[in-house]
C-alpha cells in the first residue's frame, strides 16, 4: 500500500493515514454497528405493553411466528420466541451484523481499489469460495448455535452464572426490556464483555492451534485456515465445534455473567458480528490488518488483538517475523525501483545515441551537399 507522504501540517493527510492504517477500524466497526441497532433492529422489534408478546404489526413479528410453528417443543420448553426478547434482540443482532456486513464488503471486494486490501490481490475470492463461505457460515449460525445458545439461554435465565445482578430478574421480562438505560451502569459491562471475549478467543484460539500430542489443529482449526486471506463471509467458515464453543460461547457468556440490559444485549452481539465480519474483510480501514497477520504467519495475533496477545508475547507488529517481513518487503521494494531506474536509463541511453547518429547522418548529408555545391 502506498502511503501518503508525512505532512504532519495538514489533518487531511492525518485523517487519511488513520484511515487507510485502520487505526479508526473500531471506530468505524462501532459506528456501523450502533447504525443497525438503531436504523434497523429497534425499529422493527416492538413489545406490546399489556401481553408482553411480540407486536402482530412489527417487522420481526413473522420471525418469531416462524420459529413458534417450526422449533422443537423442547427448545420451546427453554426458548418463547414470543415473549424472550432479549434472546430475540441477540439473534437479530447477530444475524443483521453477520448478512449486512458480508454485503457490504462483497460490493467493495466488487467495486474498491485492491490497495485498500491488507493483501491487495491475494484477498479475493472466486465465485465457487464466496458460495462456500456463505453457505458453511449460514449452517453454522443459523443450525449449529442453537447448541450453544440454548444451554446459555436457561442458564441466563436462571441466574446460574450471573454476578452482576440480583438472580431473581429475568432478561426476558417485560419490566426488563422497557427498563431505563443507564449508560453508567451498562459502559462498564460492555467492556467487561470486551476484554472477556479477548481472554476467552486467545485460550481457545491457542488450544486450536496445538498439533502435539494430539493434532487438534488439523482436526478441528485447519479448516477455518483454508483461507490464507479471507473475506468477511467467510468469519463463520468454522468447524461446527470451534464455532460453538470458541466464538458463540465466548461472545454469550459475557451479557449471561453481567445480566445487562437487553439493548446492550442486542449492540454486544451486533458489534460481534459486524466486527468478526470485519476483521476477515482484508480491509486496513475496518482494522482487518491484525488478523489478516494471523492468517498470512499463522503463529500471531490469536486474540482480538485488546489484551491478551501484548500479554503473551504473541503480537505480529513488533516481533522477529515481523521485522524480517518488513525487510523483504523494503527490499523487494529497491530492487523494483532499481529495476525501474535501469530500464528507464537503458531507455535514455537509446534515446541518446540515437539522436547522436540522427546528428552525425546530418553532418554528413551536409558533408555530401557541400561536396556536391563544389
Ligand atoms: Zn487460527
Ligand atoms: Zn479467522
Amino acid at each position: 500500500m502506498t502511503l501518503p507522504t508525512s505532512s504532519p501540517t495538514t489533518t487531511t493527510t492525518s485523517l487519511y493515514q488513520l484511515l487507510v492504517t485502520g487505526k479508526l477500524g473500531f471506530f468505524f466497526v462501532l459506528t456501523i454497528s450502533l447504525t443497525i441497532v438503531q436504523l434497523l433492529i429497534l425499529p422493527s422489534y416492538k413489545v406490546d405493553q399489556q401481553t408482553n408478546q411480540v407486536e402482530t404489526a412489527c417487522l420481526a413479528y413473522p420471525l418469531t411466528s416462524l420459529l413458534t410453528t417450526y422449533l422443537p417443543s423442547s427448545f420451546l420448553t427453554i426458548y418463547d420466541p414470543t415473549t424472550d426478547h432479549a434472546f430475540n434482540l441477540m439473534a437479530l443482532g447477530a444475524l443483521s451484523g453477520y448478512y449486512i456486513m458480508s454485503t457490504f464488503c462483497t460490493l467493495l471486494d466488487l467495486f474498491a481499489p485492491v490497495s485498500w486490501k491488507t493483501q491487495e490481490a491475494k484477498s479475493y475470492f472466486t465465485i465457487r469460495e464466496w458460495c462456500q463461505a456463505i453457505v458453511v457460515s449460514s449452517l453454522n449460525i443459523l443450525l449449529c448455535s442453537w447448541l450453544v445458545t440454548l444451554p446459555t439461554w436457561w442458564m441466563h435465565k436462571h441466574g446460574t452464572l450471573r454476578l452482576f445482578a440480583e438472580s431473581s430478574s429475568s432478561s426476558s421480562s417485560l419490566t426488563q426490556f422497557t427498563a431505563f438505560w443507564d449508560w453508567k451502569v451498562e459502559l462498564p459491562k460492555q467492556l467487561f464483555h470486551i476484554v472477556f471475549i479477548d481472554i476467552w478467543f486467545f485460550t481457545t484460539h491457542r488450544f486450536i492451534h496445538v498439533s502435539r500430542p494430539i493434532n487438534v489443529y488439523k482436526w478441528i482449526h485447519k479448516f477455518h485456515h483454508t483461507f490464507t486471506a479471507p473475506c468477511a463471509p467467510a468469519c463463520m467458515y468454522a468447524h461446527p465445534l470451534e464455532f460453538c464453543i470458541g466464538n458463540v460461547m465466548g461472545i454469550i457468556l459475557g451479557p449471561c455473567i453481567t445480566n445487562c440490559h437487553p439493548l446492550t444485549m442486542c449492540g454486544w452481539l451486533t458489534l460481534s458480528l459486524v466486527s468478526t465480519s470485519s476483521t476477515h474483510s482484508g480491509y486496513w480501514m475496518l482494522g482487518a490488518e491484525g488478523h489478516d497477520h494471523h492468517h498470512e504467519h499463522f503463529d500471531y495475533n490469536y486474540g482480538t488483538n485488546v489484551l491478551m496477545d501484548r500479554l503473551f508475547g504473541t503480537k505480529f507488529i513488533g516481533s522477529e517475523k515481523h521485522k524480517r517481513v518488513v525487510a523483504r518487503k523494503a527490499r523487494k521494494r529497491r530492487e523494483k525501483v532499481e529495476e525501474v531506474g535501469a530500464k528507464k536509463s537503458e531507455v535514455e541511453k537509446e534515446e541518446v545515441e540515437v539522436v547522436v547518429e540522427t546528428k552525425s547522418t546530418r553532418r554528413r548529408r551536409i558533408g555530401l551537399n557541400d561536396l556536391n555545391k563544389k
